[in-house]
């Protein structure tokens, strides 16, 4: 099932060319009062909430998928979970191009860990990128993200898979600098996820998933998530041996080679095998 956020509080199930407006099957979440559980409601309750779906999906309002602007599919993450430097290829572009490395050398990820994005630079593709420090390069990165499931700490890799939800898509916007990673990557708008949910039964294989990035119509970014350095089920396990995770959580894997900049009036195009396509429009903020 292909779950989309649209008009601040719509849940949709895309098929093909639309949407069937499910936002009525969101009466089985439990009534939100103060303090609300950490995590993302909808995945916190994605088993009773897709079986109301599959209830009323057949008589849901269609909507064509064209004129909705598509909001991230995940609303509330407790966190959003940044993967440095986890292709081979980026690593070797970063130490190669001084704009990136700032002369610092760049290592792997066993050396920097995971980092953080702030919540509030979340965006779905149909809000756009709102660049700031336009005079410093901001670049693009594509990005297989991670939806966590069952909360958990300590997960080994063997049970990762069992605390994944499914699978979307990120735009892991970066401006450039001398910069903390997390306060470079936690602009307004600087998270772009999307296009909307995939549940992981659609995808057999997160780490075998062909995925590229184009700007203007101009391939900057091609490869598969078979070349992550620390694999998909690595992450989970690596990220909940420091912080306990909670549904809706996002891990966002890691770019590989060819980030680049963007600027105002950039289209950018995404498409990863298994999840779809989305188009982001570039703006100063
Ligand atoms: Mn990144």
């Amino acid at each position: 099932m292909r779950l989309c956020r649209f008009e601040g509080d719509r849940l949709g199930v895309v098929e093909g060319d639309s949407v069937r407006d499910v936002s009525a099957a969101l009466d089985v979440l439990p009534a939100a009062s103060w303090p609300v559980p950490p995590g993302d409601a909808v995945i916190a309750h994605l088993p009773a909430l897709t079986a109301r779906i599959e209830e009323i999906v057949g008589g849901a309002p269609v909507r064509p998928l064209a004129g909705l602007a598509l909001m991230s599919p995940i609303a509330n993450p407790s966190k959003v979970i940044g993967a440095p430097v986890n292709y081979q290829k980026h690593i070797d572009e970063a130490n190669a191009d001084r704009n990136i490395n700032f002369g610092a050398e760049i290592k792997g990820i066993d050396h920097y860990g995971l980092f953080l994005k702030a919540n509030s630079a979340l965006v779905g593709p149909g809000e756009g990128i709102a660049l700031r420090f336009t005079d410093r390069r901001n670049d693009h990165e594509a990005e297989l993200v991670a939806v966590i499931g069952k909360g958990g700490t300590n997960i080994p890799r063997a049970a990762a898979f069992d605390h994944i939800a499914g699978y979307t898509m990120g735009l892991d916007m970066t401006v450039r600098g001398t910069e903390d990673r997390s306060f470079r990557k936690s602009i307004d708008s600087y998270a772009v996820i999307g296009p909307w949910f995939v549940t992981k039964d659609e995808i057999a294989d997160p780490d075998a998933l062909d995925f590229e990035l184009r700007v203007n119509g101009v391939v900057r970014q091609s490869s598969n998530t078979r070349n992550l350095i620390y694999d998909v089920a690595r992450l989970v396990e690596y990220a909940s041996s420091f912080y306990t995770l909670y549904p809706g959580d996002l891990i966002m894997t890691g770019t590989p080679e060819g980030v680049a900049p963007v600027a105002a009036g950039d289209v950018i195009e995404m498409t990863m095998e298994g999840i779809g396509e989305m188009t982001v429009a570039v703006r100063a903020a």
